[in-house]
């Protein structure tokens, strides 16, 4: 499970590659063999200001000219070039995140380059109308950029979270600076050598790495960014909200989550079986929408627990690079500890451990792998039953009846996706009625399209990402009054 030798990789700024002004660099680390894959530069103001000069500049040089179909050729051809390069670029997120090879290339890579060519159709069906006022008056409205948008990313998803925001911004028109995590920024920087390919013009697409705490900061102040899209944790969402509000910037937030699997005794059993599994497995459950609450109905419960768990102890966490692992390594240290450290409260809070509970070797004695990790017995006011781990660790939770499973999956602050396994149509659907969250699944789960539209109610954020109404948020609306009298 060797890598390479380290990578080096500088900022993106206007078109160029470059170091940071203060020379400053960070390392990235394989979490499934704790080597340093890359060193990456780190940035300062100097090179925030930079960016945004260069990505202001881009609105009124050459893109702010382009035809806006011409915007949506070059925008197809993002898309294209992920295709073409998608085995290099998802091993780059594999190195980086430690989510199995699978991930990343069946599904992460070419979702990634799906949402670009969505995007890319939009490009030039974005018009305003024209309205019937009073009076005597051409009246009709342009649909505008925002201007120059930040898009700050965390590790989870690097690459298809930085499409949700870079397609939508690029259609509309807009110039953009991509934040990705720290821990991740090496397909972000593999995105800026694919925009240079297909001739984005420069400051288009600028990249630049270094820590949330510092560079994050600068880029939420910055007097020159209109827009923020962020994607992270809830804490630091709130954050960047107080920090924008001095240059009130638009922001949009998709945070985290701690998403109810409800399954009602009449459900396909196998098949919900299978949905409660990958609902928290896939992605290691570093997966904002991850089913990571799984309320069963009490007369099924102990039945449908043994077989997840059955299912839960065939799924060994192994080398990320090899096609066949479907659970790699968690993704970071402090997230591994993070997760163990919720293990141990929920077994002092009184919830019974039915599956994993700890960490693997796979053979290498290196490496960040946790078990997948189910507890049975755990009550609403646990601190797993309530707070977003973001691991790979099930919290099972009984209910009696119709209305207690809905008031329990609304008993959380977050509310960005919730799953009902019924074979009863009208229960289906008047659940989903009934249930805060952003996206609801039935008999299903984890599934997305970029045509759909995901995002949080409640402290899961507000916005949304993907579908044609992510565009609401990458345009503004400019009324335009012609008097038409004589
Ligand atoms: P963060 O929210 O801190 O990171 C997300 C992004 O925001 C990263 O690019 C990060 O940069 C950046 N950032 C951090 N601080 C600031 C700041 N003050 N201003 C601007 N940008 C900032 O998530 P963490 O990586 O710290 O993960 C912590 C927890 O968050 C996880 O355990 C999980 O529970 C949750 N989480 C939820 C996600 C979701 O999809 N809902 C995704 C990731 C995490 P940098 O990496 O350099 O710090």
């Amino acid at each position: 499970m060797t890598t390479t030798t380290v990578m080096r990789r500088q900022l993106f700024i206007n078109g160029e590659w470059r170091d940071a002004a203060n020379g400053k660099t960070l390392d990235v680390v394989n979490p499934a063999t704790e080597e340093v894959i890359a060193c990456v530069a780190s940035a300062g103001q100097s090179d925030v200001d930079a960016a945004v000069a260069a990505a202001r500049a881009a609105l009124d040089g050459p893109w702010g000219r382009l035809s806006a179909r011409e915007r949506g050729r070059l925008i197809w051809k993002i898309g294209e070039k992920l295709i073409e390069k998608a085995d290099e670029i998802a091993r780059l997120e594999t190195l980086h995140n430690g989510k199995p090879i699978f991930e990343s290339r069946q599904i992460e890579v070419p979702a990634a380059a799906e949402c670009f060519q969505y995007y890319a159709g939009w490009a030039d069906k974005i018009h305003g109308e024209t309205i019937p006022v009073k009076g005597n008056f051409l009246t009709y409205t342009l649909r505008e950029p925002v201007g120059v948008i930040a898009a700050i990313v965390p590790w989870n998803f690097p690459l298809l979270l930085t499409s949700w925001k870079v397609g939508p911004a690029l259609a509309c028109g807009n110039t953009v600076i991509i934040k990705p995590a720290s821990q991740t920024p090496l397909t972000a920087l593999a995105l800026a050598e694919i925009g240079q390919d297909v001739g984005l013009p420069p400051g288009v697409l600028n990249v630049i790495t270094g820590p949330g705490s510092e560079v994050g900061r600068m880029i939420v102040e910055h007097p020159g960014i209109d827009k923020i899209a962020f994607t992270g944790d809830t804490s630091t969402g709130k954050g960047i909200m107080r920090e924008s509000a001095d240059t009130l910037k638009k922001i949009t937030l998709e945070l985290g989550g701690k998403s109810p699997n409800i399954v009602f005794p009449d459900a396909d059993i196998e098949a919900a079986v299978r949905g409660a599994t990958t609902g928290i497995f896939y992605g290691k459950g570093e997966v904002c929408a991850a089913g990571s609450r799984l309320l069963v109905d009490k007369s099924i419960k102990n039945e449908f627990i043994d077989k997840v768990a059955a299912r839960a102890r065939k799924i060994v966490p192994g080398d990320p690079l090899d096609p066949k692992t479907r659970l790699g390594a968690i993704s970071s240290k402090q997230q591994l500890e993070t997760d163990l450290r919720y293990i141990e409260t929920a077994q002092k809070e009184g919830a019974t451990l039915v599956a994993g509970g700890g960490r693997v070797d796979i053979g290498t004695g290196r490496g960040f792998f946790l078990a997948p990790t189910i507890f049975d017995g755990v009550t609403p006011e646990m601190t797993i039953a309530r707070e977003e781990i973001f691991g790979p660790v099930l919290a099972a939770i009984e209910f009696a009846d119709v209305d207690e499973a809905i008031a329990r999956a609304n008993n959380s602050s977050y509310g960005l996706a919730a799953a009902i396994w019924t074979r009863d149509i009208k229960k289906a659907h008047y659940v989903a009625r009934k249930l805060q969250a952003g996206t609801v699944w039935i008999n299903t789960y984890n599934v997305y399209d970029t045509a759909a539209p995901f995002g949080g109610y409640k402290q899961s954020g507000f916005g949304r990402e993907m579908s044609v109404h992510a565009l609401d948020h990458y345009t503004q609306v400019k009324s335009v009054w012609v008097d038409l009298n004589q």
